[in-house]
């Protein structure tokens, strides 16, 4: 049963890796090949970060009706993510985008998700990897159609190393935003960090992490398809112009389905609430500072 569990784990990561997000500029055939982007990391594993953090909540009244921020939770429809210990990370991602959209709604922002059941957004899906592509092209539209101030696209991790744990923000530095998306990336990583360290729950700082490399294929690199430039796609086949993002946006990691620790906060709806409330701080410090 072991064997099998790690074989369903590893076939789940599979396919997260597969669909995370990879811009499609790159031949398909190289995807066996990775590379490990630069991370940096603010603190060392499992610290408490003591630099104190202005209370969020109270003083964001400011914000109201200023700010338009599209939260994306991952995967979708007949792509699951990373599936382990009984967390399907294309629901756990739907939870967690509810639990923050409410939070930055007391606060004043308007928030836009890209789909709020377990099916891909409903402008954009169908089956295999076409439906995967046209569902990431749809959450960019969606963002820019709503003229958003900021993209978060919210996944959870998978590893088949099962120690792997903790949360990371992916930016993109191949944009003329490229700064406000590592500072936002900088911004979400130290509050969610912040927050759930706070609340004791020790969670592994990983740091932040360019995506412009997030996977080398033939020598080249393979961004994330949500957070990359423009550039070209493929949708049945054929090659299509991709419309790229036109505001700063990251990707978070929240967490490890892989690893047991992770999943046991995963499964925990106090530590859920926690994280989703630093993630939402993260985003209002982000707005606020602009
Ligand atoms: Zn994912």
């Amino acid at each position: 049963m072991r064997v099998r569990l790690i074989a369903a784990i590893t076939s789940a990561l599979a396919l997260s890796l597969a669909a995370c997000g990879a811009d499609v500029r790159a031949p398909a055939a190289a995807t066996t090949s990775t590379s490990t982007p630069a991370v940096e990391v603010n603190a060392a594993p499992g610290t408490v970060d003591a630099k104190p953090l202005a209370t969020p909540m109270s003083a964001t009244a400011a914000l109201d009706g200023k700010y338009i921020v599209t939260l994306d939770p991952g995967h979708g429809g007949d792509e699951s993510g990373a599936a382990a210990y009984g967390v399907v990370e294309k629901d756990s991602n739907v939870d967690f985008a509810l639990r923050v959209e409410r939070y930055l709604q007391q606060s004043g922002v308007e928030v836009v998700v890209t789909r709020r059941d377990t099916n891909y957004p409903p402008g954009g899906g169908g089956t295999g990897r076409d439906g995967s592509r046209a569902s990431l092209a749809e959450r960019v539209r969606l963002a820019n159609a709503a003229n958003s101030d900021v993209f978060v696209s919210i996944h959870s991790n998978g590893s088949p190393d099962s120690s792997a744990r903790g949360i990371e923000v992916y930016w993109e530095s191949r944009r003329e935003f490229a700064d406000e998306n590592k500072r936002l990336a900088r911004t979400v990583q130290d509050r969610l960090i912040d927050t759930t360290n706070r609340a004791g729950y020790g969670i592994r700082d990983r740091g932040i992490i360019d995506s412009s490399c997030w996977r080398g294929a033939a020598g080249r690199c393979v961004g994330l398809f949500v957070l990359s430039p423009g550039g070209q796609t493929t949708l049945g086949g054929s090659a299509q112009a991709k419309v790229p993002s036109l505001m700063p946006g990251v990707l978070v990691e929240l967490l490890f389905i892989s690893n047991t620790d992770d999943v046991a906060l995963l499964k925990d709806d106090r530590a859920r609430d926690t994280i989703a409330q630093g993630l939402a701080w993260g985003i209002l410090d982000f707005l606020k500072s602009r």
